[in-house]
């Protein structure tokens, strides 16, 4: 091992001894477990005011934990150095008095190597490299969700609306490229004054399940990195508590919250025929492959709509017919239209690739249709996004 390496948790980086190097993970330790002692304290005590009716708004929360964050990060750090300076003063005079070793072992990487002279460099070797406290960098939670701020809404029909939201960096969000693209989206009660990210793990532990914020997927629609913005269109139904109604009632300004990017399926793109077929909820998914597709490519995607006064706008392929499919007023999940109009379809006797996302009957019905056409199975992505449940509310 190198005598000297660089320690990069602070700032600029160090060059300092394997030794030194072992005391800044110490205080690193003690800094990360003092700031999360300090948050786990303040939100305890933030649970109770949310008990007691006396909830502080988002900022003052969020200003609270971060207070409480700094305070027990100083505290551990102020602690563990102070154990620290003199564990290493009494070690040090220990090595300096101590006889050489009879024969050459390897010495542990924290070791003083010949070279080291602590007489001259150990003064206050913690000083010499630990920033002035309050200029420490907090420790980062596990980042498993992104938080982002609505900035506009767009109503595409009476039933979509598409969210833009974007953070410097879109917060750390990565896109994975994949053509289903896709994430959880992270919806709080906000009576409840939760500020993202949420700790779910905990939120389970102490508030009712029907409190706990709810999380479903949603197809990333696209990305502009240049603003930074992201769009997720999201279908509007459902009761209060349902990411549903959310998207119907939220406003510019609100969070949006979503875990990194998933995919399900590498879907092929390489037929010579495309049959697509979605609901509302699948529409996104199939209107991002349309966009991907090979200009020249031929085929046909069926639209799933409440009416004939849904349509908007799909880029497509001129090759790729549209057809959009009116449910008539019979209600979400309860229509055969897709499969219906499925069975009916001419078909070139070519490569046939089928990608449809909807409802899980409607998709089982589809599923039988396309069995018919004995078809390769890499060749069909059929999934079923939501599930019909009269009314009720799925966690
Ligand atoms: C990979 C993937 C990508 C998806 N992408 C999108 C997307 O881009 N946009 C989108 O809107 N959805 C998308 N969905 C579907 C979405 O995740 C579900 O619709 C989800 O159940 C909605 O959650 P919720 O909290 O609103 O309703 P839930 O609590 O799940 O359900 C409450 C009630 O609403 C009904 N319901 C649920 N979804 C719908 C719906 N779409 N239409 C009508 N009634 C419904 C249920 O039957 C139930 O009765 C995607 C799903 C998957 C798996």
């Amino acid at each position: 091992m190198s005598k000297h390496h660089k320690y990069k948790s602070y700032g600029p980086q160090y060059a300092v001894t394997p030794r030194e190097g072992l005391t800044l993970e110490i205080l690193a330790q003690a800094e990360k477990a003092g700031a999360k002692a300090g948050h786990a304290v303040a939100k305890e005590q933030l649970y109770r005011s949310i008990g007691n009716s006396s909830a502080l708004n988002e900022q003052q929360t969020g200003e609270l934990l971060a207070a409480a964050e700094r305070a027990g990060a100083a505290a551990a750090l102020s602690a563990a150095r102070k154990v620290l300076d003199k564990t290493l003063r009494t070690s040090f005079k220990h090595y300096q008095h101590a006889p050489a070793p009879a024969s050459p072992v390897d010495p542990p990487p924290w070791a003083p190597t010949e070279t080291d002279s602590y007489a001259e460099t150990y003064e206050e070797p913690l000083a010499q490299h630990v920033p002035a406290l309050g200029h420490v960098e907090y420790p980062m939670k596990k980042v498993d969700q992104h938080v982002l701020t609505i900035t506009r809404i767009e109503r595409l029909n009476d039933q979509m609306v598409r969210i833009m939201a974007g953070a410097p960096d879109l917060d750390g969000y990565r896109s994975n490229g994949a053509i289903d693209e896709y994430v959880k989206v992270f919806v709080a009660d906000s009576a409840l004054g939760l500020v993202p990210p949420y700790d779910l793990r905990d939120l389970r532990r102490r508030l009712p399940r029907e409190q706990v914020p709810r999380s479903k997927s949603y197809t990333v629609r696209w990305i502009d990195a240049l603003v930074p913005e992201i769009a997720i269109d999201f279908v509007v139904h459902g009761e209060p508590g349902t990411i549903g109604h959310w998207a119907g009632t939220v406003q510019p300004g609100a969070p949006l919250v979503i875990s990194p990017s998933r995919s399900k399926s590498s879907v092929s793109l390489n037929a010579d025929y495309y049959v697509l077929a979605a609901d509302e909820a699948g529409i996104p998914a199939i209107s991002k492959a349309l966009e991907a597709l090979h200009p020249e490519s031929q085929g046909v995607a069926l639209l799933e709509v409440a009416d004939q006064n849904a349509m908007f706008d799909v880029k497509h392929p001129p090759g790729v017919v549209l057809r959009w499919l009116s449910r008539d007023g019979a209600p979400a999940g309860r229509s055969t239209v897709l499969a219906d109009e499925l069975v009916s379809l001419p078909l070139p006797h070519s490569r046939i690739g089928v990608i449809a996302h909807a409802e899980r009957s409607a998709v089982k019905e589809i599923s039988r249709v396309v069995q018919r056409w004995n078809l390769d199975k890499r060749a069909t992505h059929l999934s079923s996004y939501w599930t019909l449940r009269e009314g009720r509310m799925r966690r």
